[in-house]
């Protein structure tokens, strides 16, 4: 669907146009800083169209002094959308802030609506008509308090959308969050630095937001990521006592916090048991998988032999991973990244109908029935997947499935469905 952005400066009264737009009867959310709400993006629709709103005053962190990071937040809103209402507050007129906003739209190219709002009475008619002065065409007056002009707004908004998404992601429920781990020194603030350069948002701490202020927002060929508990990355561990338990607990917690996670290991010397416990700790959590072997620039050719073996053997779990191999000193091949991180989420994503699932397991079991035991043989009735993200399979039996044949049916549906880059899980119930 084609993604519209209210796009403003805190208090131009942002979320009570979304929620106008929404038409939600609920008390409308104040626009002030530092308001939690959990999504970025909703299903909207007017006379007849579907389209998806994207609300920034969810992102917005703003204290005094910070006025800049507004434009940037701004920038990121602009570059997930396909058209943008930009609202300013008539009853102040232009600031220096909504000019910035302003320059960024331009360069953008993408069309915008301007949404006079606060023009409540008759006097703000006259302050709507100085927006004109911002050049960004007609302004059109709204009080999205009570309702007015915002059917004139959409009907502008709608003609500015494009019918067809130039987004091929369409995000959900804002950026996916990234977890950047791996042991002290495996290069992953390199890296970060590298992929990231200076299109960042640092979200500060401010009380009440959902944000940590060790989050950042990095925008990777257009498109917004957070990056979890990135201070923890910056943050020099001091070699003392208890130094290992505090920044494994750090990883574990970041790792909660991701979508998915992207563990770093040093290619250039011989993986420790630190990295592996690392990647268990990824998938014990269910989440999305990347392996980045880093410091590729440094691999001697006698190690090559040494490291294929250890995929083979110390990573065997994970297999289904995908792998890039990276330099976050040279650059060379991090733009391997984002597809990696694409192609997993995708499959932690992915839902196998029901219908399609069953016919699957009823050839499998057909070609490759579970071994008799004790004269018995446990039969399948019936499967479902459960759940996305990781995707769960509940598989119902006549009785227990041993674990060399859930290994088998997990192997089969990665190879037939396409699971790269995500944890199964699969359980059986047993019914007699
Ligand atoms: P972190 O502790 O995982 O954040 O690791 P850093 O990013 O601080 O990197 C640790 C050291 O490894 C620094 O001296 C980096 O310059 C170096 N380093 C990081 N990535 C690479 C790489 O790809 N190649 C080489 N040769 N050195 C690297």
């Amino acid at each position: 669907l084609p993604v519209l952005a209210i796009v403003g400066r805190p208090n131009v009264g942002k979320s009570t146009l979304v929620n106008r737009i929404l038409g939600r009867r609920e008390a409308v959310t104040e626009d002030k800083p530092g308001v939690t709400r959990d999504r970025v993006s909703y299903p909207a629709e007017w006379a007849g169209r579907q389209f998806t709103l994207v609300d920034t005053g969810g992102w917005e962190v703003d204290v005094a002094g910070i006025e800049a990071r507004v434009a940037e937040q701004a920038e990121v809103a602009i570059a997930l959308s396909d058209a943008v209402v930009f609202v300013v507050d008539a009853t102040v007129g232009p600031t220096a802030t909504d000019e910035r906003v302003v320059r960024l739209l331009r360069k953008s190219g993408k069309p915008v609506v301007l949404c006079a709002n606060k023009v409540d009475g008759a006097r703000g008619e006259s302050d709507a008509t100085e927006l004109w002065s911002l050049g960004l065409g007609e302004p059109h007056p709204v009080s999205a308090l009570h309702g007015r002009g915002t059917g004139d707004l959409l009907d502008a908004a709608m003609k500015a959308l494009p019918l067809v998404s130039e987004h091929a992601v369409v995000l959900p429920s804002g950026p996916r969050r990234v977890a950047l781990v791996g042991r002290p020194n495996v290069g992953k603030s390199s890296l970060l630095n590298k992929v990231a350069g200076s299109d960042r948002v640092v979200v500060d701490s401010v009380a009440g937001t959902t944000r940590d202020p060790v989050d950042e927002l990095v925008l990777l060929k257009g498109i917004p990521w957070w990056f979890v508990d990135t201070a923890g990355i910056r943050r020099r561990v001091h070699q003392t006592k208890g130094a290992d338990f505090y920044a494994s607990l750090r990883t574990q917690a970041a790792i909660e916090k991701a979508e998915i996670a992207v563990v770093l290991v040093d290619a250039s010397v011989p993986l420790t048991e630190q990295d592996t416990r690392v990647i268990s700790q990824v998938v014990d959590a269910g989440r999305a998988l990347v392996i980045a072997y880093n410091k590729w620039d440094l691999m001697d050719e006698d190690r090559r032999p040494f490291l294929e073996r250890e995929i083979e053997q110390d990573l065997v779990q994970v297999q289904w991973a995908p792998r890039v191999n990276v330099s976050a000193r040279t650059g060379w091949h991090t733009d391997r990244l984002v597809p990696a991180l694409e192609r997993s989420l995708e499959s932690w994503d992915k839902r196998i109908p029901t219908g399609r699932l069953n016919a699957f397991l009823g050839e499998l079991v057909a070609a490759h029935p579970h071994p008799l035991r004790g004269g018995k043989q446990p039969r399948i009735l019936f499967a479902t997947q459960a759940s996305t993200r990781p995707p769960r399979f509940v598989i119902f039996a006549t009785g227990f499935l041993e674990a060399g044949y859930r290994r088998f049916i997990e192997r089969r549906l990665r190879e037939t469905f396409g699971f790269d880059g995500t944890p199964i899980e699969i359980s059986v119930r047993v019914r007699e």
